[in-house]
């Protein structure tokens, strides 16, 4: 797979899943711009990772969820770079808690971020690939958006409406030659599920035929296949990721 001359924005790309794609995409020669909300540091050493192995890339700090902000960094990103030919969806938080007793702010915000950030980077990339006409959306979805799972009835809405807003735009955008996929991880080693307690995690193992968490590097994979010439006929489509423990 080559990528070289594409520019690629991968939001929440300073951690986790979004480290792992951005070193993934870079290594393919994408130009990568690395957002960030809260961590500079942990974005500038991704950064520097790329760039210390021949790779290029642009850090930029804007919260997913602040329409105005994301309008702004995008023009910026245009600016700079010329063009976006990948947009990364993997911004994403949690606020679990059983629905009886799940505050409203903790329903906003896991919308705001994990589905409306969505629409507002959509939105931003939108006209730009459409005059291109060429573009890969590719979202980080979840296989609880597709199963569902107690306590997390916030998150399982927004990674669900992903999922609605990646078959409808793949429809929309399909004319244009831009293509709209999703990526379903199961359950991957990162900040995210690092601090679930040990009897969860059992839990979890459990289900999961392979008996073992992903890695990042795992869903790279995914999200470097959608993103390259050789998907060029997929779009609508999502690559669940986990092991075995969902068979969408
Ligand atoms: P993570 O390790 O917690 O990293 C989250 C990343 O998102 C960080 O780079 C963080 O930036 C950024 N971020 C958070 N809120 C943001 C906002 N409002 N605006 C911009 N960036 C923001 O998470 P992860 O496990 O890699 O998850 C990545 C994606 O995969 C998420 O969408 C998650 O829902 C999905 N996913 C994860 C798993 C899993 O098992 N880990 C499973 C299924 C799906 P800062 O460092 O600046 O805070």
């Amino acid at each position: 797979m080559d990528l070289s001359g594409k520019v690629a924005v991968v939001t929440g790309g300073s951690r986790g899943i979004g480290k792992a794609v951005c070193l993934r995409l870079a290594s393919l020669g994408a130009t990568v711009i690395i957002n960030y909300v809260s961590r500079s540091d942990a974005a500038d050493a991704v950064a520097k990772e790329v760039e210390g192995a021949g790779g290029k890339a642009g850090v930029y700090r804007f919260n997913v969820a602040d329409s105005a902000a994301v309008t702004e960094a995008f023009k910026s990103i245009l600016a700079d770079h010329g063009r976006i030919d990948i947009l990364v969806n993997n911004a994403g938080i949690t606020r679990d808690g059983l629905f009886m007793k799940m505050k409203e702010s903790d329903w906003d915000d896991v919308l705001n971020v994990n589905l409306k950030g969505a629409y507002n980077c959509i939105k931003a990339v939108n006209r730009p690939m459409m005059k291109q006409r060429s573009g890969s959306i590719i979202s980080i979805t979840s296989v609880i958006g597709f199963a569902g799972n107690a306590g997390q009835a916030n998150y399982s809405a927004a990674k669900a409406g992903l999922i609605g807003l990646t078959r409808s735009l793949a429809k929309e955008l399909a004319s244009r030659n831009i293509t709209v996929n999703g990526v379903a991880p199961g359950y991957i080693d990162t900040d995210m599920t690092r601090d679930l307690p040990d009897a969860v995690k059992d839990i979890i193992l459990n289900e999961i035929p392979m008996k073992t968490m992903g890695s990042p590097e795992d869903i790279a994979g995914a999200v470097a296949f959608l993103a390259s010439d050789d998907a060029r006929y997929i779009t609508g489509q999502f690559i669940h990721v986990n092991g075995g423990m969902y068979m969408g």
